[in-house]
């Protein structure tokens, strides 16, 4: 198989695996590749390219809705106090992070998780704060709530090290309390400069404490769903967070409908 033909074959498993449109004659060589193709006939029409298969993911996606709130992050500024205006790297940052006692919860956390994934992600999802197995591994989305937030990437056609994961709050709200004002204020500076050094061409915000957090309102998730919102010029898609999926599986579909919103400005 020439490594064109490869690199397509790759590229639609990554895309959504099992629509992978094969030339005929195609599938047999892949199952058991020929040793060397024989050469065209002279005078024979070249082989027509494939036409790329429709990710699975796209059957039955909704159309990209229209514009929703549009929001300018604050300027960073060394004088106004600002914990992250002079790290230059997403790694700096978190070593920020985990030094951090800027409010309350540092007094229980085990770790601090300052978020991870891919640093050059085109997509990257924001929740509310570390639960149990967060604070325990310092990694994002690891418990019930992670593994289906993992499912969610895998079905839009993505691997978890595709995209990049953060939170609002970085140490975890004792019985996985709703964070307080006071203590997303204090931790806002460094979503926002995470979110400032990955430039992702797109942001999902997962649940009403992200989605008001950045979008910097007290709208409901209701009305905040199906638009597309803009942080920084970036598009933000709001949706359910994975945990309230696991308590209410009806809100699946309007989910899934929303991260395929995401997918689609993403690959715009
Ligand atoms: N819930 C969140 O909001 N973030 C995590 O990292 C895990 C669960």
């Amino acid at each position: 198989m020439g490594d064109e033909r490869r690199r397509y074959l790759i590229q639609q498993m990554e895309l959504g695996g099992s629509e992978v449109v094969l030339e005929r004659g195609l599938a047999a060589q892949v199952a058991a590749p020929a040793a060397t193709p024989a050469p065209p006939e002279p005078g024979a029409a070249a082989a027509a390219t494939p036409a790329p298969a429709t990710p699975k993911w796209m059957k039955g996606a909704p159309p990209i809705p229209g514009p929703g709130l549009a929001v300018e992050p604050p300027a960073l500024s060394l004088l106004a106090g600002d914990p992250v205006a002079d790290l230059e790297s997403l790694e700096a940052v978190a070593e920020r992070i985990r030094a951090c006692e800027r409010c309350a919860l540092c007094a229980s956390r085990t770790n601090a998780v300052p978020g991870e994934g891919n640093p050059r992600a085109g997509l990257v999802f924001v929740g509310e704060g570390p639960g149990a197995t967060e604070d325990a591994t310092g990694r994002p989305f690891v418990g019930q709530a992670g593994k289906l937030l993992d499912d969610i990437i895998a079905a839009i056609g993505l691997r978890r090290e595709d995209v990049y994961i953060a939170n609002v709050v970085k140490c975890r709200p004792p019985q996985n309390r709703t964070p307080l004002p006071d203590e997303t204020a204090a931790c806002m500076p460094f979503l926002r400069r995470q979110l400032a050094l990955l430039g992702p061409k797109v942001i999902v915000a997962l649940g009403a404490t992200a989605a008001a957090a950045l979008l910097d309102t007290r709208k409901s998730l209701g009305d905040l769903r199906g638009k597309v919102h803009a942080y920084g010029g970036i598009p933000l898609v709001v949706t359910y967070h994975p945990a309230a999926l696991l308590r209410n599986p009806n809100w699946k579909k309007p989910a899934w409908d929303d991260v395929r919103i995401a997918r689609q400005l993403l690959d715009r």
